[in-house]
């Protein structure tokens, strides 16, 4: 019996999917940021805009996790078409800098009206916090629910007001987001905490249009800034949304940038395609032609 150090067969798929993820997706409609950049790095966004190259390539692990997180995305729509009707992959823009796309957009009795549903694939650790799980050594014990992702929130709202904005339908009035893991819960530790059948894979969280709208307006008018400077030819700094305060406190006044280094442990930089680069070019604001960015051929100059 052998182990083989790099595997002939089982990285089959990660290599296939790696080849596929070296470019990213345009935006819906070609804007410079996309609704599932929602709170995220603005100097990424700007990145992408300049068609910049990958300097970090995809790790196979990483490469099967976005991949499954897809197909998961695709069944779900699916099978809540099959259940209720309604469309998947709703694209839809908010104004000249701001566009993407609803997972799930249609009519639900429930709400007595439209609904935009995104759904979010996440791994244990994620899933846990959302749905109020500590796991230690084998052990289940509850603590206080974080719910959805504050991001996956934003993201729906800017879909919901996109849809109505696109579409010039009535008001998309609620917005459901649903935290999804595939490593579910063993059935020990589900026993332990008297965990019905749905919370150890799902937990689903409805925000109505007062508590979505403010929360998205906010994004906008920080990722207005942003636009400017890239608009105007340069890089802008590293700046995410801070969200300390609404997520430790509840407590939200309006989403400010927060700078962040490529070099520190923010798991924003971890999953970014551009860390060198962007260590490479150095904080602040950057003269487009001062990057070391190299432009990504298109498929017609290759
Ligand atoms: S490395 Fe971090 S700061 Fe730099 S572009 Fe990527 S996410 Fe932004």
């Amino acid at each position: 019996m052998a182990i083989n150090k790099i595997p002939l067969m089982a990285g089959a798929v990660a290599e296939k999917w790696a080849k596929e993820s070296l470019v990213p997706k345009p935006t819906a409609f070609g804007t410079v940021f996309r609704y599932s950049g929602a709170l995220g790095c603005t100097r990424r966004a700007a990145y992408d805009w300049f068609e910049a190259e990958y300097t970090e390539k995809p790790t196979p692990g990483r490469v099967v996790q976005a991949g499954v997180g897809t197909i998961f995305g695709e069944a779900q729509a699916n099978a809540q078409i099959e259940k209720f009707g309604g469309r998947a992959e709703v694209p839809s823009q908010l104004n000249e800098f701001l566009s993407g796309s609803a997972d799930w957009f249609g009519w639900l009795d429930e709400y007595e009206g439209f609904v935009v549903y995104e759904n979010k694939l996440k791994s244990s650790f994620a899933f846990n916090m959302a749905v109020g799980v500590q796991r230690n050594f084998g052990k289940a014990k509850r603590i206080e629910p974080k719910g959805a992702p504050i991001e996956a929130l934003v993201q729906a709202g800017m879909n919901a007001l996109g849809i109505e904005l696109t579409y010039a339908l009535l008001p998309v009035n609620h917005i459901i987001v649903g935290v999804v893991t595939t490593e579910v819960l063993s059935v020990g530790m589900a026993e332990s905490i008297d965990a019905d059948d749905y919370e150890i894979f799902c937990v689903e969280e409805t925000f109505t249009r007062e508590e979505f709208e403010p929360l998205v307006k906010s994004e906008i008018d920080r990722l207005a800034i942003a636009y400017d400077v890239i608009t105007m030819g340069n890089l802008p700094p590293r700046w995410v949304a801070d969200t300390s305060l609404v997520e430790a406190h509840g407590v939200f006044d309006g989403f400010h940038n927060k700078e962040i280094e490529p070099e520190g442990s923010n798991w924003q930089c971890g999953y970014c395609p551009y860390r060198s680069l962007c260590v490479q070019d150095g904080s602040g604001y950057v003269r487009i032609t001062e990057s070391a960015l190299i432009r990504r051929k298109t498929e017609t100059e290759e």
